[in-house]
């Protein structure tokens, strides 16, 4: 630590950072942060910085408020866009402490920490690789969002046609300065819509690495005058944005990939079946934080390639579970349903926590499919036994507060709260009337 901290002085040194911005995420992933002088160093590494907890969604009340920061020394990165001619600012993220010193039950980055903890007590490190879609809106002289997109382009296409290559090589320079490894950019399948892949990591690192992520997007379009959105599906008709979610076990005692077998057909390990599972049985009961908006449910709709089926395959995009090719070291399972509006710390840690379920129980994976299940009729599916992913979040809340998926992995404290918040969504939503209610009743009735 004493080496760590004195590397840090020396960056704060050099770029002369003036600012230290201190952030963590609340219950719905959102990032928040306190600013202080980086001559207060010291007292941020020892963890004394105080917030309001009461003022923060999902955490205390209002009688027991006092929340302290402390900073993962391994976060701390520059911020590329604040470094001027003898100034710059820097960030650390951080864990939420009690006054007490101990962890606090209702911050998200603890609940994915005690995952990890647990995948460990049963010999996994967990590893986790992202993939956030994004839109690139235009916005409007006050600089509110319109919902014009800022190009036309589709899927790999290049300029002239995308108008977001600028913009996405200045998020890929600002993440490289923060210490990511950028594997891959490219325009998608919809009109202003985008993906920069990172490489994986552990799962927690992982977490910090999307929050990230998505900070800099936003910030970067901003200086180009543009508004990101991570909103699932900002544009109907048209491909919704996902976080395809890589999760893999790595074996700690045998040094090696847990889900690969060279003696199975596909190569996967017994391990990797019952992770495979895992999800499938947890899923409708974890959909509610993988999918944790209204707007989600938008996107998990046939002929989009998001999923809508609990089915897994080795190569078909279809399905909610694919195995990519890759095997070896990079043996793993991509979860499709997932997106870029879940908090990642819960997601990873209930995606993990729903896998692990099934290492645990030695549950068995149905037989994997193939075909193109968009193509498949009703009763196809119904012979079949493929069920459907929750198609509301109403349901998905439903399924989450009845499963013990949610509970298990969250504590009491975070999974009570997520409810309360989800349902005052919910409610909101219900009591209001909405632009299509009125464009199909009002003249009509
Ligand atoms: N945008 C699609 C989704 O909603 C994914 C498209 C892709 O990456 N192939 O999940
Ligand atoms: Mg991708
Ligand atoms: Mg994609
Ligand atoms: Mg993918």
């Amino acid at each position: 630590k004493a080496n760590r901290v004195a590397e840090i002085e020396e960056v704060i040194k050099e770029k002369n950072v003036e600012l230290l911005h201190l952030q963590f995420v609340d219950i719905e992933g959102i990032l928040k942060h306190v600013t202080v002088t980086a001559e207060q160093l010291d007292s941020v590494v020892d963890g004394k910085i105080m917030f309001d907890g009461s003022s923060i969604q999902g955490f205390s009340p209002i009688n027991k408020s006092d929340l302290y920061l402390q900073p993962d020394l391994r976060s701390f990165a520059v911020l590329p866009w604040s470094v001027e001619e003898g100034y710059s600012e820097a960030r650390f993220i951080c864990s939420v402490k009690n006054p007490d010193g101990t962890d606090f039950d209702g911050d998200p980055r603890n609940v994915l920490k005690r995952t990890v903890e647990r995948a460990e007590e049963q010999g996994y490190a967990i590893n986790v690789g992202p993939e956030l879609e994004f839109f690139l809106f235009e916005t409007d002289e006050t600089g509110r969002p319109t919902q014009q997109t800022q190009d036309f382009a589709g899927y790999f296409e290049p300029s002239p046609h995308d108008n977001g290559e600028k913009v996405r090589l200045e998020i890929y320079r600002a993440l490289k300065a923060m210490g990511f490894t950028i594997e891959a950019s490219h325009h998608e399948v919809a009109r202003g819509q985008h993906e920069i892949n990172f490489k994986y990591s552990d799962a927690l690192t992982t977490a910090d690495n999307a929050i990230t992520y998505k900070w800099v997007v936003k910030t970067v379009a901003k200086k180009f005058g543009l508004h990101a959105t991570f909103m699932p599906k900002p544009i109907a008709g048209e491909n919704g944005s996902g976080m395809h979610t890589n999760i893999s076990l790595f074996d700690i005692k045998k040094g090696e990939n847990a889900f690969y077998d060279t003696n199975d057909e596909k190569e996967l390990s017994a391990t990797a079946y019952q992770f495979i599972a895992g999800l499938l049985t947890n899923v409708k009961g974890f959909a509610a934080v993988t999918n944790p908006l209204v707007n989600s449910y938008k996107r998990l709709v046939p002929g989009y390639e998001a999923p809508c089926y609990i089915a897994w395959s080795a190569s078909n995009r279809s399905a909610l579970i694919r195995i990519p090719a890759m095997r070896g070291p990079a043996t793993r399972v991509e979860i499709r349903c997932p997106d870029p509006t879940a908090n990642p710390y819960l997601a990873f840690a209930i995606i993990a926590s729903a896998g692990l379920d099934g290492v645990e129980k030695g549950l068995e994976a149905p037989d994997s499919f193939d075909e193109d299940i968009f193509s498949m009729s009703a009763e196809e599916l119904f012979l079949q036994e493929i069920d459907n992913l929750p198609t509301s979040l109403e349901f998905a809340v439903a399924e989450f507060e009845k499963g013990e998926i949610g509970r298990k992995t969250f504590g009491d404290h975070v999974f009570s709260e997520y409810i309360d918040l989800k349902r005052e969504e919910l409610d909101s939503f219900r009591t209001t009337v909405h632009g299509w209610e009125l464009e199909n009743y009002q003249t009509k009735f």
